[in-house]
């Protein structure tokens, strides 16, 4: 039987920003500590956020995929302070390492301990979780209406999903503005991430008509403003939209994920690449695999999309498939893994089976086919090589 939660306080708009003062009295917040990525840290409006918050502190010791040890050093610095909540901002790092701060600050188990496996968050001592306000500045992961993180165990060398409900931020503040400086490159690889996340949410096969629903406009706004986000940065309409595409995609994948996914986990991992490139990637290879069980959707999604059949097309598999390499073409995503410098015989290749690690992986339970690990293994193969 379904669960359904859906996401947060959410305010929307063009400077937005500014009202974070008022937000953080609201929760009670008087001494919250800001968690960004190292490169935004010096950004003008990160200062004008310290400098309207006089009692913050700030931390930004993260890494592009954030490692356990990133998480015990930012509880350090929370305690040290003596912080009482956290006000995250930055890409999807950002964005998970602030909420597994404000999740372990209390807790006296290891954060692998809440690996999202089995019943594993009832361990958590929720009334010691940090209240959290949450400010995306990519549109990609949505990571700001999540209640899991994605967190790399060093140890391993393997992207582990922390949970608890708690880990919802209480606020968001999706602010257009805060958008305008991410680069095209990134603008891409975070947009059509969120792509895969409404996508793979669609074509999960769980009862969810709310999350279908979502991910359908989720992929309506992400094809109609992405391209003009990436060749126009500035261009605040295109910002929000992606924005709020973003928070749908990740609202939408409470319904699952899918294969896309259950591959760009373990070679994001391994390789220490951008999940979203990753998923940018994977996407053409993982659908022509899915294809047969999934016509109808395909069909759902190519009509409200306006996606035509091209002459000659017989399914609308085809017709996605062609719109979907022409998109990806049009944001200079490269076709192979091969070209992002991943290969099928390499050494961290040929020492972890990838396809089962991508088996292994809680997203793998949400494709609409349950591929084995040798079946992974072959579409991992076809990324590399394009075939
Ligand atoms: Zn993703």
């Amino acid at each position: 039987m379904p669960n359904w939660n859906y996401p947060t306080a959410i305010l929307f708009g063009n400077g937005r920003v500014s009202e974070l003062p008022k937000l953080c009295e609201a929760l009670h917040m008087h001494c919250p500590l800001i968690v960004t990525d190292p490169g935004l840290a010096k950004f003008p409006f990160i200062l004008a956020i310290e400098q309207a918050l006089p009692y913050a502190g700030m931390f930004c010791d993260i890494k592009a995929n954030p490692i356990g040890k990133n998480i015990v050093a930012g509880v350090s610095v929370f305690k040290q302070g003596q912080h009482d909540g956290i006000i995250a901002i930055g890409g999807g790092s950002a964005l998970d390492a602030g909420k597994a701060i404000a999740l372990m600050v209390g807790q006296s188990l290891p954060i692998w301990e809440f690996e999202d496996i089995a019943d594993n968050w009832l361990k958590v001592d929720t009334d010691k979780v940090a209240p959290i306000i949450a400010i995306p500045t990519t549109a990609g992961t949505g990571s700001e209406v999540g209640r899991a993180a994605v967190i790399v165990d060093e140890k391993n060398k393997s992207k582990k999903i922390i949970f608890h409900p708690s880990m919802l931020p209480q606020q968001v503040i999706l602010d257009p503005q805060l958008s305008q400086a991410l680069p095209p490159k990134l603008t891409a690889a975070t947009g059509l991430d969120a792509f895969v996340h409404n996508f793979e949410a669609f074509c999960a096969p769980s009862y969810h008509p709310m999350a279908d629903g979502i991910a359908l406009q989720g992929m309506k706004l992400i094809k109609e403003w992405l391209p003009i986000a990436y060749h126009d940065g500035q261009n605040l309409n295109a910002r929000g939209h992606m924005l709020s595409a973003s928070t749908m995609g990740a609202t939408a994948f409470q319904k699952g994920l899918g294969a896309c996914h259950a591959l760009a986990h373990p070679l994001g991992a391994l390789y220490d690449k951008h999940h979203g490139l990753l998923n940018a990637i994977l996407l053409p290879y993982v659908v022509q695999r899915n294809a047969p069980a999934i016509r109808d959707k395909l069909q759902i999604i190519c009509e409200f999309l306006s996606i035509k059949k091209q002459p000659r097309q017989t399914d609308y598999a085809e017709a996605f498939l062609t719109w979907l390499c022409e998109f990806r073409q049009q944001l200079d995503i490269p076709n192979t893994l091969a070209d992002i410098g991943i290969y099928t015989d390499d050494d961290i290749a040929q020492a972890n089976t990838i396809g089962e690690l991508a088996c292994a992986d809680p997203s793998a339970s949400g494709n609409p086919i349950l591929f084995t690990a040798d079946q992974y293994q072959q579409l991992f193969h076809n990324a590399v090589s394009g075939g």
